[in-house]
């Protein structure tokens, strides 16, 4: 693989290979200077804090150099493209390039550009794909339920329709064989193309949590959200927030995912968001590793 752009269609073996590879780093296993001497840049078009910084750890702890790029600071603000971005920092000889942006596609439009040798990870294009937080979920699940993904029943709740996470997410269960995926969200919310193919797809959380080994919640996306999608917060927390009442449904065991950042009280309570069910911040912890896992699969 030259680039890491979507998990579709990404055979399951490379998936459990890298998840196999980013559990050793997880564990503790000696880290080889697989990057030593390689530069790598954060090419971000659009905010971000976790994918940028665990990004950035990752591939220092491999032994890269790490360039930053800020889009609100750099010469986008005068009109540059993103393709002559792109093309003026791989001629100063960077060979890894982790890329965000707004528009679907983007990231895929400048790995055609890539001379060999260069790789891009996806980091995020719109609503597309977010890979790397696909497989840090995976490795999440797997961690939380001591189960192989194929036997979890997963639940995605919330803003489906604007989430690359979703999408990545819902690439990885299929590729790893999950048979029990609930999709809920408001009918304003779910996406009507084939992106829940195989899905049992609900707009009733408590159908959809019913007995779930693992809730995946989504951010409420109002960047990207036109007016009226939803009628109010407090009424989408209401119908479709994670708390711990509305819980009670899911399996004893069931934990709760978020990508992040959290719209607490929205989509999930604080006392979820911090209770012993999160695995939030356990998701960030294996972002790193997964990372560090995907960049030295591309670029070691
Ligand atoms: N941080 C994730 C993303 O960039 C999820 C989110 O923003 O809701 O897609």
């Amino acid at each position: 693989m030259d680039h890491l752009l979507t998990l579709q269609d990404v055979p399951r073996a490379w998936i459990e290979a890298l998840l196999d590879r980013a559990q050793a780093f997880a564990d503790g296993v000696a880290v080889p200077p697989a990057l030593g001497g390689v530069a790598v840049c954060t090419l971000f078009f659009e905010p971000s804090t976790r994918t940028r910084l665990s990004f950035d750890l990752a591939a220092q702890r491999l032994g890269a150099h790490v360039l930053h790029f800020d889009a609100a600071s750099s010469s986008t603000t005068k009109g540059e493209t993103a393709a002559d971005t792109f093309r003026t920092i791989e001629a100063m000889g960077v060979r890894g390039f982790v890329v965000r942006h707004r528009e679907d596609g983007a990231v895929a439009a400048l790995a055609a550009l890539a001379a060999p040798g260069t790789a891009l990870v996806n980091a995020g294009d719109g609503r597309s794909a977010h890979p790397t937080q696909g497989l840090l979920d995976m490795l999440t699940i797997r961690q939380a339920t001591g189960r192989a993904i194929a036997d979890c029943r997963v639940a995605i709740v919330g803003d489906i329709l604007h989430s690359r996470v979703a999408r990545s997410d819902l690439h990885a269960l299929r590729a790893l064989g999950c048979r029990d995926i609930r999709a809920c969200a408001p009918a304003s919310l779910l996406p009507r193309d084939a992106t829940l193919d195989g899905c049992a797809v609900t707009q009733d959380l408590d159908a959809a949590l019913d007995g779930a080994d693992v809730v995946m919640t989504l951010r409420l996306q109002r960047e990207r959200m036109q007016d009226g999608l939803v009628d109010s917060l407090e009424a989408y927390h209401a119908g479709y927030g994670i708390t711990e009442a509305r819980l009670s449904r899911a399996a004893a065991h069931a934990v709760v995912l978020h990508p992040g950042p959290i719209n607490r009280g929205v989509e999930i309570s604080d006392a979820v968001a911090d209770g012993p069910r999160s695995r939030i911040l356990a998701q960030v912890r294996n972002g790193v590793a997964v990372r560090m896992a995907v960049l030295e699969a591309l670029l070691g």
